[in-house]
């Protein structure tokens, strides 16, 4: 039997999902994974206390960008306003993941950006990882907060609370939420045992150039503002 498109879009999902857990970056119950429906304003996204090891595309949550849900069955991540707000503000990005991954959520608690420490992090993920201003969970306010601390970026991190990433495909979003957590691991190491440093001006450059041609994903109105 072959599947819908919107089948394929919600087996994205739950395969992202899946990854994202198998990696230790999610905790049954928490977190969320989302993948928009094309051109559409609507989205699929992982439900309302996902268990993850046992969910299944049934499961997964059809809604548009009023949150209102377009299919029967389970309830939404609570956190999917959040999502909606990135979607709507961010038209390249297909996919959102929210984790709240260990050595990234100690970063987060006390509020304290990644700086570029590693090539790899400047071509994925667009520069330093930064801190929201804190927004409480389940609003509209926490999407806002999470895009001012994204600006042309693909990954933050959401002030006591997580990390938000957002890339153009589902592969890229699991990606840049694996290389987050690396990264914090990565710092916390470094800061133990001496001074982190950063790059050149001229390599920043370089990996700029690979940014933008490969993952950025933020509208053009937003040039000029990078952060
Ligand atoms: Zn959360």
């Amino acid at each position: 039997m072959s599947l819908t498109k919107e089948d394929k879009l919600r087996m994205d999902v739950v395969d992202g999902a899946k990854a994202i857990f198998k990696k230790g970056l999610v905790e049954a119950g928490e977190g969320n994974v989302s993948v928009r429906n094309g051109k559409k304003e609507e989205f699929f996204i992982t439900p309302s206390f996902n268990q993850y090891s046992t969910l299944t595309k049934d499961e997964i949550v059809h809604l548009n960008f009023d949150g209102t849900p377009l299919s029967a069955g389970k309830l939404p991540s609570t956190e999917a306003k959040m999502h909606i707000a990135i979607y709507k503000s961010r038209p390249k990005v297909q996919s959102v993941i929210h984790t709240h991954s260990t050595f990234a959520s100690m970063f987060s608690t006390v509020r304290k950006s990644i700086p570029i420490i590693m090539e790899e992090m400047y071509i994925f993920l667009g520069g330093s990882i930064d801190v929201s201003e804190f927004g409480i969970a389940h609003t509209e306010e926490i999407g806002q907060t999470a895009l001012n601390a994204l600006k042309t970026k693909n990954a933050a991190l959401l002030a006591n609370h997580g990390v938000i990433v957002c890339g153009k495909s589902i592969d890229h979003a699991v990606k840049f939420a694996e290389l987050v957590e690396k990264l914090a691991k990565i710092y916390w190491g470094a800061l133990q045992i001496g001074e982190p440093k950063t790059f050149s001006n001229e390599n920043l450059e370089r990996f700029e150039k690979l940014y933008e041609s490969l993952f950025a994903n933020y509208p053009r109105s937003m040039r000029g503002k990078k952060g």
